[in-house]
């Protein structure tokens, strides 16, 4: 069931990280892909190596004329628009005495008016189409307070709290809103902070090692496919169970 043959799907930020991840994993489910970014050159990259089925476009996900032109994109070279991941997203970190009142703002403007651009611009295609199915990346930063993360945490709760309000509405289209929520994922935004992929690597965690952007897109996958048809308005984390609890310092021998 986990096929996304003949759909077409918008995704932000996908010029590297998880967001290009998610666009080779659709593309090699059989989707056609518009791979929105700021980084054009980067964006670019990926949508050639991709092939026929992708196309790069300038999208800044603040901006809602882009918004306009991305939907037309998948609308006129790919013939519909069935996904919408809202995928774009930058990270601050620091304690909330430094954190200016602009640089929490336009956390909030990227992280969280862009999806809800997103959401906006897919609306009418996607009612058109006779359904749909949007995917907003929050974090476990938007399940659990995280000290430090002031204006992310906020735009990630935010992100999670519109995905509930648009799954209401929009459930009698046929289009599915749900979160994800990923742990610590070993790309750009994290680099120099996380601990670097490997098995063992990460012993804070149940699966004792950082995530992949493939582990991501494989539940963004399953998402956008037919194969959670009756799935929306709920939150997922991927995140090798770092909120499930806290993980035992040494693995019992009995
Ligand atoms: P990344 O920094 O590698 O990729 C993010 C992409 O978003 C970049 O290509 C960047 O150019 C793009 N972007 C930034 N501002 C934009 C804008 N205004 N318009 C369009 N694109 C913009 O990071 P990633 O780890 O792949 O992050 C993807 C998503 O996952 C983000 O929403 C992030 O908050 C979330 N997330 C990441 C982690 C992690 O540990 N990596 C954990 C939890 C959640």
């Amino acid at each position: 069931m986990l096929t996304l043959e003949g759909r077409t799907a918008v995704i932000t930020g996908a010029a590297r990280g998880q967001g290009a991840e998610t666009a080779r994993l659709f593309a090699r489910l059989g989707a056609r892909v518009v791979l929105g970014d700021i980084r054009d050159d980067l964006g670019e990259t990926v949508a050639a190596e991709i092939g026929d089925a992708a196309l790069y476009t300038p999208l800044d996900v603040t901006d809602e004329s882009r918004w306009a032109a991305a939907v037309d994109i998948a609308l006129d070279a790919f013939g519909g628009l069935d996904i919408l991941v809202n995928n774009a997203g930058i990270f601050r970190s620091m304690p909330l005495r430094d954190e200016s009142p602009e640089a929490f703002e336009s956390t909030l403007r990227i992280n969280l008016v862009g999806p809800f651009l997103g959401i906006r611009a897919v609306r009418e295609p996607m009612i058109r189409a006779g359904g749909g199915s949007i995917v907003n990346i929050s974090s476990i930063a938007g399940l659990t307070g995280i000290a430090r993360t002031g204006g992310y945490g906020a735009s990630k709760w935010g992100l999670r709290g519109l995905t509930k309000v648009a799954a209401l509405e929009l459930g009698e289209y046929g289009i599915r809103v749900n979160s994800v929520h990923p742990g610590i994922i070993d790309t750009p935004m994290v680099e120099g902070i996380a601990p670097p992929a490997g098995p063992g690597n990460h012993p804070g965690v149940a699966l004792r090692r950082t995530g992949l952007p493939q582990d991501v897109a494989g539940l963004v996958a399953f998402l956008a496919s037919d194969a959670s048809a009756y799935l929306t308005g709920a939150e997922i984390a991927v995140d090798g169970g770092s909120t499930a609890g806290r993980a035992p310092a040494v693995t019992p021998t009995a």
